[in-house]
């Protein structure tokens, strides 16, 4: 029987997706061949890339607006070095939010190339919320954000405002909801959350601010080669991208991201109320900075684990364990989980207050 499946990532897809990659596995396109065993530069591939790299602006309405979009190998880490290596020129400074983990992980490449500024940090805190007040030098390359830090269930809700390029690793809250996606310059997400397999990482990014470092860039890190080479510079990941564009035609056909992002906030919105009315729950998190993706909280009587552990496991739910850094359990509710497996979490949460 399917489990309900709150695993932070690689995580939760549509069913149907799961079925429909399946059979091009076995079948592409009716063809006699699998999608595996076919070359990237055949038709049937290429009209795949083009309409994923398409349907990727489409869904954060950037199409005409000078982006491009991009599936390039590595995941979100890559990302970190190769932002940089294209945007950060040597006697150069950027700009970091730091909010966790990865935000951390992503300023720690930047300084191979340039300077580093951290505009500002909640680490004083382990990461539990978002600074607000945050100092960004005019002079910097760029902003560099991290909209929903995954491990320790905070979310952006309110962007800075500044007036030199943001760039945002949108991993774990990529096509969950609307935002006005033309205020930032370079978008990335590794697939392995809210779009598809791991193996391959979304960029979208505004050409103009590319080829300003005066850096020789290797070929496989140099943005502007993959434009070029519309996102084909060498062997894509071919399955990681044609599962990220069934799920992007599903979101698509599911109303977008205004009806993503309300079945999203209404998910979060159940098992936040649990949390904060059950007496056994208490969240790492308050307030506004939430995260609708991932919600983190631990047990106000941690003797009382294993009993805990006991009931949701039976009830069928997989991926409840939070984070190493963080402790307790994370609920991540990605755009493929339905509102009735929420429900089998709260139930479990009820179920195990009456019997405490
Ligand atoms: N950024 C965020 C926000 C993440 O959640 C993750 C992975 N959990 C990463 C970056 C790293 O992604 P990858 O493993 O694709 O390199």
């Amino acid at each position: 029987m399917k489990k309900h499946n709150f695993s932070s990532g690689p995580s939760i897809l549509p069913q149907e997706v799961f079925e429909q990659a399946a059979e091009a596995v076995l079948d592409f396109n009716n063809s006699g061949l699998s999608l595996l065993e076919i070359s990237h530069r055949s038709k049937d591939f290429v009209a795949v890339m083009d309409e994923a790299r398409a349907l990727a602006l489409e869904l954060l309405g950037l199409e005409n607006k000078g982006y491009q979009a991009l599936f390039l190998h590595g995941g979100a880490s890559l990302q970190f070095a190769m932002i940089p290596y294209n945007l950060l020129g040597a006697n150069q400074k950027a700009s970091y939010l730091e909010t966790g983990t990865w935000a951390v992980a992503a300023a720690k490449e930047a300084r191979l190339f340039g300077e580093v500024e951290i505009a500002a940090s909640s680490k004083d805190a382990n990461f539990n919320y978002i600074p607000k007040e945050i100092g960004v030098s005019p002079d910097a390359s760029y902003l560099h954000l991290t909209s929903n830090n995954t491990i320790f269930g905070t979310q952006i809700q309110s962007f800075p405002e500044v007036t030199i390029p943001v760039v945002c690793d949108m991993s774990s809250d990529i096509f969950s909801r609307e935002l006005d996606f033309s205020k930032f310059d370079y978008i990335y997400a590794g697939a392995q959350k809210n779009m598809g397999p791991a193996g391959v990482a979304l960029v979208v990014v505004k050409e103009s601010i590319l080829g300003k470092t005066g850096r020789e860039i290797p070929s496989m890190l140099d943005l502007q080669k993959h434009i070029k080479g519309e996102s084909m510079y060498n062997t894509p990941p071919c399955f990681a991208v044609y599962t990220s564009l069934l799920t992007m035609r599903w979101i698509k056909n599911n109303g977008g991201l205004a009806a993503a992002e309300k079945r999203n906030r209404e998910k979060a919105a159940l098992l936040y109320a649990e949390i904060d009315r059950n007496p056994l729950f208490k969240s790492t998190v308050q307030g506004e900075d939430r995260s609708v993706m991932n919600a983190t909280f631990v047990l106000t009587d941690e003797r009382l684990q294993e009993r805990f552990d006991a009931l949701w496991k039976a009830a069928n739910i997989s991926g409840l364990t939070g984070h190493r850094s963080v402790g307790g359990y994370r609920a991540s509710m990605y755009n493929a989980m339905k509102i009735e497996s929420v429900q089998t979490l709260v139930d479990v949460m009820k179920e195990f207050e009456k019997q405490a």
